[in-house]
């Protein structure tokens, strides 16, 4: 890379180490060439494997965030953490991981979006449950939207809050996701470091691709490529149905944690590159092109993604290949965020064309 790069890189590097962080995972996290699938779609295509980043068997990117969060509420000498998201959310059992390591007591409030059998724990709410964290189900109601019954858990963790802290306890809160600046600003740090790695290798990345929900990965990566001065594409792929003011509300994050940085660079929603195609039916559902991408990675090179974000990311980037829009070539890293552990949940999860 050329000097005005690298002198962006350490002050960004700078600017991170002057907040508070956790040690709850292993970084930098390996980045690797996938030689066989490669060849096959002649490409020269690497992975970064934030699904190593924990303590636990089960990392992903969410540690990369809890870092942060978790630096954050120790120095607020918080004694709770309460966080959200579904009943077999990654995120969720990974702020669990980060507690227990830092001596915090997590409290989750989760959405049942697929059902919860009482005889057939699995996957992460099993791991939750052994982890010994405090578990509030809420069983999405008939009458009830998604975004109703995660409005309503809110609401209930809202009031335990309140009850918790007027007799005297502090509580940490982190959003679904862990998606504010703090939590995003891991993934500036997260885009730098791949720079860094690729830039050992002699390489510097024409695409990246990774799977997105709430967003705080995107923001923090695509907070990192501009303040770096990247010129790599990330192509963000939706595991879940968004309206266009997603972009909006992604690029807001993006500035937020460029600010919480002291970083100058602005994002606009322009910069981000999302893609709707490829989570249908709805999220935690599964769809047969992330089951042929599941398969071809694991029957090619031995490594495993998940049904409900890497495999339909995976399955993106292999259809920009496939297709040429990503031309022949290229350099790309595909960005392994975790989650097999879903490879383990519920079959309405798994869906039934993986075995
Ligand atoms: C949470 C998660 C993502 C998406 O990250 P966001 O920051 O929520 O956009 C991708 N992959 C896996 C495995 C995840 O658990």
């Amino acid at each position: 890379m050329d000097k005005t790069m690298k002198t962006k890189i350490d002050a960004i590097n700078s600017r991170l180490s002057e907040k508070p962080r956790e040690p709850l995972g292993f970084f930098p996290t390996p980045l690797h060439r996938l030689d066989c699938l490669s060849e096959l779609l002649d490409v020269n295509l690497y992975m970064k494997r934030d699904d190593f980043s924990g303590r636990s068997l089960f990392g992903g990117n969410k540690i990369r965030k809890l870092e942060y969060l978790i630096g954050d509420a120790k120095q607020k000498q918080c004694e709770y953490v309460f966080t959200y998201g579904a009943s077999q959310s990654n995120h969720a059992m990974q702020t669990v991981t980060a507690c227990r390591r830092a001596g915090l007591k997590p409290v989750l409030y989760l959405v049942a979006l697929v059902p919860v059998r009482e005889e057939d724990i699995r996957a992460n709410l099993l791991l939750d449950k052994i982890m010994g964290a405090e578990i509030h189900i809420i069983e999405k109601l008939p009458e009830e939207t998604e975004e109703d019954a995660e409005n309503r858990s809110f609401a209930l963790a809202k009031e335990q809050i309140a009850r918790l802290e007027s007799a005297g306890h502090r509580c940490y809160d982190i959003p679904m996701g862990g998606a504010d600046p703090i939590g995003s600003a891991a993934f500036v740090g997260g885009y730098v470091e791949m720079l860094t790695q690729m830039d050992a290798l002699s390489l510097t990345p024409d695409y990246i691709f990774h799977g997105t929900g709430t967003g705080g990965t995107l923001a923090g990566l695509v907070a990192g490529k501009l303040a770096s001065g990247s010129k790599a594409d990330i192509v963000s792929i939706n595991v879940s149905h968004k309206t266009d003011e997603y972009r909006t509300q992604v690029a807001a994050l993006s500035n937020e944690t460029l600010k919480v940085l002291g970083i100058d660079a602005q994002v606009t929603k322009d910069d981000l590159h999302t893609d709707l195609n490829y989570y249908a039916p709805g999220y935690e559902m599964p769809n047969e092109a992330a089951s042929e991408a599941i398969r071809l990675l694991a029957s090619t090179e031995g490594i495993l993604t998940d049904p409900v974000y890497t495999g339909k990311a995976f399955a993106g980037m292999l259809d920009y290949i496939r297709s040429g829009k990503v031309p022949k070539g290229s350099t790309i890293v595909f960005w392994h965020t975790g989650g097999a552990t879903a490879l383990f949940a519920e079959k309405e999860i798994l869906g039934s064309s993986l075995y």
